[in-house]
């Protein structure tokens, strides 16, 4: 099943932090493009269950965890189960992510709603390449709320 979908999502393709497919080869880490090859990826772990996380929502194509090291009351991840390495990856993936950025979207406000921080507000965030500071090269929004945040983000 995992490996059917992993195929699905295009799981040979190794990428750099644009999204572009990386012609430098296939599976490895390259320290120039921080190129992530998916069998090493964390979040294609947690999402098949073989990582542990505290899951707050499990649907067929996202799910939703706590953030092991949280920035503020509340921080999920929002992560879908196919692998993109980042939203850009996502947003140019055509067909083959349809509707999954709205999925995204959709269950990071169910998120918000069901933690209580509707109302007072919250960030969703993904970070995309070094600048923004991606550290797991697998597409996440991240939600954040339950206390008033600076602007601009450091
Ligand atoms: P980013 O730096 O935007 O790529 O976000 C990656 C996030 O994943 C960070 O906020 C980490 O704290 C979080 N993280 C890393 N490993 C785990 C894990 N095993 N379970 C939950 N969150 C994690
Ligand atoms: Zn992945």
């Amino acid at each position: 099943m995992r490996a059917a979908r992993m195929r699905a999502a295009g799981h040979a393709r190794v990428y750099d932090w644009a999204g572009r497919v990386s012609r430098s080869g296939a599976g490895r880490c390259c320290p120039a493009t921080m190129i992530v090859s998916v069998p090493e990826c964390l979040f294609c772990g947690v999402a098949a269950g073989d990582i542990p996380a505290t899951k707050v929502a499990d649907g067929e194509r996202v799910i939703a965890f706590r953030d092991i090291n949280p920035q503020a009351p509340v921080h999920v991840l929002v992560v879908p189960r196919d692998h993109y390495p980042n939203v850009a990856a996502l947003a140019a993936a055509g067909d083959a992510g349809k509707g999954l950025l709205d999925e995204l979207i959709a269950v990071a406000r169910k998120v918000a709603a069901a933690e209580g921080i509707e109302d007072s507000g919250y960030r969703v965030v993904f970070n995309t390449g070094p600048d923004a500071g991606q550290s797991v090269a697998h597409v996440h929004a991240h939600v954040l709320g339950g206390r008033p945040m600076a602007w601009p983000p450091g």
